[in-house]
């Protein structure tokens, strides 16, 4: 997969270089590249902003100089083929906003069988709107204004790390074990995960529930689910009320 960041702080990104993402990178798997804004602005501040019509506070990223930067980045890529267009953008391009549709796993997943993103990192009050305006009315890829929650961030970039965090561990050999991510939280189940354990078997004074002792896999799995779904239903229940996708029915493993 490849993924282009444009922003005006590309050392944010140094973080991308660590750990699993790290070694993807180095394996070729992932191919990152950060673009900074400012080489496509002009003037001796290159500066990528301006004030508001309309007036108010703060100031407004400009489209011209975001349009230009994708323009010349997203032209030099490989085009889709005409299958890929068909099926599905295998391209899209993805832009923080605390008014963009929710990142969910859902999301993650699809995002995660495509081939390239590209991220745009607004900062100020935003960018102006007609930057994605002009990405919609063009044919071509994607374009996803998507939030991490209802809060509001000073940039898009730590934004960005989330959503590349969260889809990337997605695309096959990022994680070396892929079973690792049958169970999670926010899976298939619809469920959070249920409690984890490992040694030593005694901390704080507090033990591990015998049946995990048991070596009784249909024991331990009906254990599990059973917290899964008690842990989802106290602490988020609005999971339980999407579309039945949650089991809602306790095991018959006898606690
Ligand atoms: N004026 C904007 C508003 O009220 O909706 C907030 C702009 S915010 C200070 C600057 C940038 O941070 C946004 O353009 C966006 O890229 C990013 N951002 C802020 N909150 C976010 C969130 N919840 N999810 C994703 N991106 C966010």
């Amino acid at each position: 997969m490849r993924i282009d960041i444009f922003t005006i702080f590309p050392d944010f990104f140094k973080v991308l270089d660590v750990s699993l993402l790290g070694k993807a990178q180095t394996s070729g798997t992932l191919e990152i590249q950060t673009h900074n804004l400012r080489d496509w602005a002009e003037g001796p501040h290159r500066s990528v902003d301006d004030t508001p019509y309309g007036g108010g506070a703060g100031m407004v990223m400009r489209a011209d100089i975001w349009l230009n930067a994708l323009e010349s980045v997203l032209s030099s890529l490989p085009e889709n083929s005409s299958e890929e267009h068909a099926s599905g953008s295998q391209q899209a391009i993805l832009v923080p906003s605390p008014s963009g549709v929710r990142l969910t796993q859902e999301l993650a997943q699809r995002l995660s069988t495509y081939q390239q993103l590209t991220f745009c990192c607004g900062r100020y009050e935003g960018i102006d709107a007609r930057f994605v305006e002009a990405l919609k009315d063009q044919e071509g890829p994607e374009v996803i204004e998507f939030s991490l929650g209802d809060y509001v961030l000073n940039g898009g970039e730590s934004a960005t790390v989330v959503a590349i965090e969260a889809i990337a561990r997605l695309v096959p050999e990022v994680i070396g074990n892929q079973e690792s991510l049958t169970e999670e939280s926010h899976g298939e189940s619809g469920l959070l995960e249920y409690p984890i354990y490992t040694r030593p078997a005694e901390v704080a004074g507090l033990g591990i529930p015998e049946v995990l002792k048991s070596g009784n896999h249909a024991d331990i799995n009906a254990w599990r689910h059973d917290r899964a779904l008690e842990k989802t239903a106290e602490v988020r229940p609005d999971l339980l009320q999407i579309g039945g996708k949650a089991r809602a029915n306790l095991s018959t493993y006898d606690r």
